[in-house]
């Protein structure tokens, strides 16, 4: 099995490094990693469009891009591989990657990127429980080493993404596996506004929204009762259940 690495807090993150390091150990896997040379969380799905990208080789198929998770997996699957990969994981992700957090992570767009280039792609992220830095990284890597052994059996229709999220906890402490749906946030928190050393006005992104949809079924309520989360989810963004409702809208 070969495997595309990425993420997007930046190639030397530890939740990479340590998926890395299990990959590495196995005989049966090949690993290269391609990943953005500085912390890109948030970015989304940008590729960089006006800027050459620099691609920087470290040892043991390891490489670094000054660009976003979606450059680097791009590059990785046109430029990089000499030999196309079975599959490309993304993270492990310095935090939760759940309900609508999935539309600015950068952790979901570099597996969107595989997908959106033939691949089967899953991302995995480390949900930290009360607010605490994470650290259980061992207990992430555990899930990823239960979801390859059933890789060869996975329905890959040519659409789905797993989106992974482990509760930072020991791996004893994990109750199994919930296939989940993403759950949803009430709206942000205002920006915070402070001032730079000449008076001028900064801003900083606010902190996200409260849980909204966080019930039962829900990736929320799947890690916060000690579950590994897999929400399945797609690139196509459209609403099917209303199209009916917005010609009927059009026509009106
Ligand atoms: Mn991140």
């Amino acid at each position: 099995m070969h495997i595309l690495l990425s993420n997007d807090d930046g190639y030397l993150a530890p939740g990479i490094r340590a998926l890395w390091n299990y990959l590495q150990a196995r005989q049966d896997v090949t690993v290269t990693m391609v990943a953005p040379d500085r912390n890109q969380s948030g970015t989304s799905s940008s590729l960089t469009l006006s800027n050459p990208l620099r691609l920087t080789a470290h040892n043991n198929e390891v490489y670094s891009v000054n660009g976003t998770p979606t450059d680097c997996v791009h590059l990785g699957l046109t430029g990089v591989c000499k030999q196309e990969p079975d599959i490309v994981l993304s993270g492990i992700n310095e935090g939760a990657n759940m309900g609508d957090d999935v539309i600015y992570s950068g952790t979901v767009a570099a597996a969107l990127e595989g997908r959106f280039l033939g691949l089967p792609a899953i991302a995995v992220s480390l949900a930290s429980l009360h607010g605490k830095p994470v650290e259980h990284y061992d207990t992430a890597v555990k899930a990823v080493e239960e979801l390859l052994k059933k890789i060869k059996q996975y329905p890959d229709n040519g659409k789905m993404i797993l989106n992974v999220n482990v509760p930072d906890v020991p791996w004893s402490s994990i109750r199994g596996f919930w296939v989940t749906r993403l759950g949803q946030r009430h709206r942000s928190e205002p920006v915070i506004e402070d001032r730079d050393p000449r008076g001028r006005p900064i801003y900083w992104v606010g902190p996200p929204g409260e849980e909204a949809d966080a019930g039962e079924g829900t990736d929320f309520y799947a890690v916060r009762q000690g579950f590994v989360s897999v929400t399945p989810i797609r690139t196509d963004l459209t609403y099917y259940q209303v199209l009916n409702d917005t010609v009927a809208w059009l026509q009106s």
